[in-house]
């Protein structure tokens, strides 16, 4: 699947539109999630135009790939999901129930959160 540089990440990646942003830095910003699933809803993307985690692990660079998860486990820490723990979700494409096509990691915190998928489903 071919980048859409017109999906509403890139357009707060350049600042075209506003986001509650919470960290940045060479390889990624994080925002909050503006419908939030948790009390705590993060979202964190990579500053390169990857569609997906398949994306990104296929295509970014060593740095790129490293900056990023380094940023992932600093807000974690930052934001105080390590105390009781958190979900990590990445949703990649149709099955995935992906919305937005940039790579991008939930973390979602503050609650308890039920099972991942419905059973049987
Ligand atoms: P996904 O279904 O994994 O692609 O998730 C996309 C997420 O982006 C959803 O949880 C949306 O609520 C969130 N979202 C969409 N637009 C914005 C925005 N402008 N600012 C913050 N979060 C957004």
């Amino acid at each position: 699947m071919a980048y859409d540089k017109d999906n509403v990440f890139a357009k707060i990646l350049c600042g075209e539109i506003p986001c509650d942003k919470i960290y940045e830095d060479d390889y990624a910003i994080a925002f909050h999630d503006i419908e939030p699933q948790t009390p705590i809803h993060i979202l964190v993307i990579p500053k390169g135009a990857y569609v997906s985690i398949a994306d990104f692990g296929q295509n970014a660079d060593e740095n790129e790939i490293t900056g990023f998860w380094r940023a992932v486990s600093k807000i974690a820490h930052e934001h105080g999901l390590m105390e009781n723990g958190f979900r990590s979700v990445a949703n990649t494409g149709v099955h995935g129930g992906q919305e937005v096509p940039h790579f991008h990691v939930h973390l979602l915190g503050g609650a308890k959160i039920g099972p991942l998928v419905q059973k049987g489903k």
